[in-house]
């Protein structure tokens, strides 16, 4: 995505500087990232004389059209070299977290909406996201030990959970909590040092610092923090030297009873290509984790998601899209926004039948799996093999997960119900007509079985 809107400012930039401009200057540059929080777009030049030119004759035209193809009003152009300096200067660096392209215009606008004055007047400090706080998370079953660990330490920094380790899949809410800790602890005391990094970011500050000779200023920077945040620190895996500064770090930091936390997508065992001793640091204090959650969270998150932007969000819709959207919260956000511009946009209420039209399109376009798959899933969570579903038996228990693998057959393949019933041991078309029927019914009835189902079918879509 990032290479097509590269691509389509210097077409904008070639008729209107001319391509000898863009062969000569643009084409050098690579578009490193957008920061959708602070509106500023990271280029890499070259070299300093590139640079220089670019920056005294080209801005207007880059701020201009990037920002016009980014939907941002007043865009910042950074270049990557000069992150040191603008970091120094004014707090921010470029977040691949925070990177949002579709539709930036509408994340953009409802951000700064929903950040209350107090929050926006804290400002980005320490690359914390004012919106991302702990009101503005929802708790439920699925992420209770996290939260609660979270809060927990704002109390006490350093003192009680250190360091805190949340893990947990992609999109469940490990930035964000990251974060909300990180604003908690900036509103309890003012002068506390907090720097949320994302570990991806904390290797290339450090390969820069090499580059540079600045690694003493590096480490300076990070033993000076009161409150170090490092997300998805899988990303440190198989960097030997940066992890060799971060042990440093670490020691030094928790010595001092400085708080750390860490967040990864996987538990700290599992994370490959790490140093033992490094690893041992990161599990040493409490290691949480969060999960999927249940249909009903996932409702509360919608609501307050659409209070927060000031939308009406009907029960039915929020039900709908909640139960459409099975793998993630970072998805079930984008749902929520998908319908909520597509009425906003189309002048139509936010109905039921508007949800529909929107994601029923989008899914059916987007998801089509294997029979295969489907089955050897449905084996990890039922006690019964491909064989006892395909076999006569009809055993109650049997029977129902039977129903189940005809349901989600129907759901995530493109077979037809009779090669659904062909597939299952050669039933015929009424039958599973008549499975279907049952199972619909006993889904809706069952709220514990159609969350189960629920989770069966994200584990087919992961
Ligand atoms: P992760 O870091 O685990 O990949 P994020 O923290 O980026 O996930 O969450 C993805 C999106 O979902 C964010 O916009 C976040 O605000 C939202 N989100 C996740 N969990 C919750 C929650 N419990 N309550 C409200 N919003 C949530
Ligand atoms: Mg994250």
């Amino acid at each position: 995505m990032v290479k097509a809107l590269w691509e389509d400012f210097l077409k904008i930039a070639k008729e209107e500087a001319g391509s000898r401009v863009v062969e000569t200057w643009f084409k050098a540059v690579s578009f490193q990232s957008f920061d959708s929080i602070s509106n500023v777009v990271y280029l890499q030049a070259p070299n300093q004389f590139v640079k220089n030119w670019l920056k005294s004759n080209y801005m207007s035209l880059l701020q201009t059209h990037l920002g016009r193809l980014l939907q941002v009003h007043e865009l910042k152009i950074a270049f990557v070299d000069d992150i040191a300096t603008v970091a120094e200067t004014s707090a921010i660096t470029p977040s691949n977290d925070s990177f949002q392209m579709v539709p930036a215009q509408l994340a953009g606008e409802r951000r700064g909406a929903l950040a209350p004055l107090k929050t926006m007047a804290r400002q980005v400090q320490g690359n914390i996201n004012p919106a991302y706080t702990f009101d503005s998370f929802v708790v439920g079953p699925s992420n209770s030990l996290a939260y609660a660990a979270a809060h927990a330490i704002t109390e006490k920094p350093g003192r009680l959970y250190n360091p805190l380790f949340v893990y947990g899949g992609s999109g469940l809410g490990k930035t964000h909590l990251l974060h909300a800790i990180g604003n908690a602890i900036k509103d309890n005391q003012q002068q506390a040092h907090v720097l949320y990094q994302t570990a991806d970011r904390f290797v290339n500050e450090f390969i820069s610092a090499i580059r540079f000779n600045k690694v003493h200023k590096f480490q300076e920077k990070y033993r000076d923090i009161d409150v170090l945040l490092i997300d998805d620190i899988q990303f440190i895996s198989n960097k030997e030297q940066t992890q060799e500064a971060f042990f440093h770090i670490f020691n030094s930091l928790y010595e001092g009873s400085k708080q750390i936390v860490f967040s990864s997508d996987t538990f700290p065992q599992n994370i490959d290509g790490i140093a033992e001793r490094l690893r041992s640091r990161l599990a040493c204090g409490l290691v949480t984790d969060m999960y999927l959650p249940s249909l009903e969270t996932k409702v509360v998150i919608l609501k307050k998601k659409a209070s927060l932007s000031g939308d009406h969000l009907p029960d039915d819709v929020a039900h709908f899209i909640a139960s459409r959207v099975v793998s993630n919260i970072r998805e079930l956000e984008g749902a929520l926004i998908r319908v909520t511009a597509f009425s906003l946009l189309t002048k139509q209420p936010l109905t039921l039948d508007l949800a529909k039209r929107v994601l029923v399109r989008a899914t059916e376009q987007a998801v089509s799996v294997d029979g295969e798959r489907v089955m050897k899933v449905l084996a990890r969570h039922y006690p019964y093999s491909f064989d006892d579903l395909c076999s006569k038996n009809r055993n109650k228990d049997i029977a129902l997960v039977r129903q189940i693998a005809m349901h989600l057959l129907k759901k995530l393949t493109d077979k037809s119900l009779r090669d659904i019933g062909l597939f299952l041991g050669g039933r015929d078309h009424s039958t599973v007509v008549h499975a279907l029927d049952k199972i619909e019914q006993l889904l809706h009835e069952d709220r514990f079985l159609a969350d189960k189902v629920k989770r069966i079918e994200s584990d087919v879509l992961a």
